[in-house]
């Protein structure tokens, strides 16, 4: 059975319990532990699949195809590990184990109540993860803030926890907030006390509290912590603002919290921290030798979140490059044939987002095509790739109506069209094409160069596909299907070789770029807007169209 830690957060969201939690089990990964995170999220949707990025974020999807939380994104790329659909519970899919059971008769006779049948359901879903022997501690983040209705079923199912598993199996870390008053010059414990005494007020009492602060926490404000917190003062854990998420483990090591956490949990079997490729990987990223502007076209670029895997594969790929990415956001829906060359024209590269719809879709594809006729290093995930597919095949085809019938279910041109298993689904949550699949690479293409391998597996998210009755026509034309299922023929991904660096592929390779395992294609197109800048600085025309990186 493996050691349970908890994490939860108060006084204000967006304290960055994920991070915290991401950073407290790579430490312990370092020493040698086995760890994984789950997230425990409060609201009733079942996932987080049908929510839009403005409400939620990125959706991030795991190999298995789950729909998941944006935190399983920082755990994948913090640990190097993949998680599931078992890292991932809302208080929907509670609930609807729960109404499902009651309705098979499996608590026939009994009223069915929050206290004790779903916060059973809640203990059993905790405890999952640690049960076959796999791990040594499992992390769980409650989402949300102490004090919200939503949280209390999963309060009260640690505190049950807290009776029935031995003491030194758990723990609770609890993430606050120290506001600085500017005019009192003086950091506040005030609310944090009351944080941890509404959690208190729950039967549930934290170990360790990690104080996110703007300015250093004295000893003396961490003895004062600990006295009307109720923990030792080496529990309380200071956590400043940093300059990198990345950072932060190693914030999280100088304050102790590894070593606090091991002694109350018993665990005298663990070795020195192992870090030396996270600070190999923090160096080149604090300390670049050139930059780079990428743009990121999309229709969500004002949220930092929706497009958060792509945001931290370029922090990954940037740093193996050593280069800093900067990237530009850029709205598809502003972008025009007049305007493109002032918008696109200071680039060193151009990324076309996934997304979903038809707003900014002809913003995008303006967009492409100044990629394809400039030279300009071109990247499209999943709609980014279909983007490209349309453009080539208006522009270069002739085919004037191409389109995707995700735009119009009645294109006369439907270039992209919906896969047919598709199209009898008529239910939104968890239907599309999702998860891992294989992908048979071309000898001699670029993605073979990039991946260096012929069959790869890459993450999907999408109901529609290259219209495989068109391939012959843009093959003959230039544009070359170098990926493709090997079981279904789907392409997979799509280039020119003509250009100096045109991909495009339908699934989503952020999602398996982590600091340890930057993906090849973020890597492979970073340093070719590295090279397209150089000749830029060099005078050379980087518009014209140079040699294959
Ligand atoms: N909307 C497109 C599809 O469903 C692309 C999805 C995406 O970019 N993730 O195929």
């Amino acid at each position: 059975m493996a050691k349970h830690i908890f994490v939860t957060g108060g006084v204000t969201s967006s304290l960055g319990k994920g991070i915290i939690a991401a950073s407290l089990a790579k430490l312990l990964q370092a020493r040698g532990l086995k760890v994984t995170i789950q997230k425990f999220d409060p609201y009733i949707n079942v996932d987080p699949g049908t929510l839009n990025p403005y409400e939620h974020g990125e959706c991030y999807v795991t190999e298995d195809g789950a729909e998941t939380d944006l935190d399983l994104g920082h755990y994948e790329r913090f640990l190097n590990i993949f998680t599931s659909q078992a890292n991932n519970v809302t208080t929907g899919r509670i609930y609807q184990h729960v109404i499902t059971k009651e309705r098979e008769g499996a608590y026939l006779g009994k009223t069915v109540q929050v206290v004790p049948h779903i916060t059973d359901e809640i203990k059993r879903r905790m405890l999952l993860l640690g049960q076959n022997g796999q791990y040594d501690i499992i992390i769980s983040e409650i989402g949300g803030t102490v004090g919200d209705i939503e949280s209390l079923p999963y309060i009260e199912a640690i505190r049950q926890l807290q009776w029935e598993l031995p003491e030194e199996d758990l723990l609770v870390v609890h993430l606050t907030l120290i506001p600085y008053l500017k005019a009192a010059k003086e950091l506040k414990t005030k609310p944090t006390q009351h944080s941890v005494k509404m959690l208190s007020e729950s039967g549930v009492f934290p170990d360790v509290i990690v104080c996110r602060t703007e300015e250093p926490l004295t000893n003396e404000l961490k003895k004062k912590i600990a006295l009307f917190c109720n923990v030792k003062a080496e529990a309380v854990i200071e956590a400043p603002d940093a300059s990198t998420i990345y950072e932060v483990p190693l914030l999280m090591m100088n304050e102790k919290l590894d070593l606090t956490v091991l002694k109350k949990l018993n665990i005298t079997k663990y070795g020195d921290a192992e870090l030396g490729k996270w600070k190999g990987f923090l160096d080149k990223l604090k300390y670049p030798k050139s930059k780079i502007t990428i743009g990121l076209i999309g229709k969500y670029v004002e949220l930092q979140d929706a497009y958060k895997s792509i945001l931290e594969a370029f922090v990954h790929a940037g740093a193996m490059n050593e280069c800093k990415v900067q990237v530009l956001p850029i709205h598809s829906e502003f972008i025009t044939d007049e305007n493109v060359p002032e918008k696109l024209g200071n680039l060193d590269g151009l990324l076309v987002a996934p997304g979903f719809g038809h707003r900014g879709v002809e913003g995008k594809i303006i967009a492409v095509k100044f990629a394809r006729e400039t030279g300009l290093p071109f990247f499209g995930i999943c709609l980014g790739m279909q983007m490209a597919v349309i453009e080539y095949g208006r522009n270069v085809l002739g085919i004037k109506n191409a389109l995707s019938s995700e735009m119009d279910s009645h294109a006369s041109e439907p270039v992209i069209d919906m896969m047919e298993e598709q199209k009898k689904i008529t239910a939104k949550g968890g239907t599309m094409r999702l998860g891992s699949y294989p992908c048979e690479i071309k000898n001699g293409s670029l993605a073979q160069k990039i991946y260096g391998d012929t069959m790869i597996s890459e993450r999907h998210r999408h109901r529609y596909e290259f219209n495989n009755k068109y391939l012959e026509q843009y093959e003959n034309s230039g544009m070359v299907a170098s990926g493709l299922n090997p079981e279904t023929g789907l392409v997979e991904i799509m280039e020119i070789p003509e250009h100096p660096f045109f991909i495009g592929c339908q699934y989503h390779p952020e999602l398996k770029s982590t600091v340890e395992n930057p993906h090849p294609l973020f890597v492979y197109f970073v340093g070719a807007a590295k090279q397209f800048n150089e000749r830029k600085t060099t005078n050379k025309n980087p518009l014209l169209q140079g040699e294959m990186i």
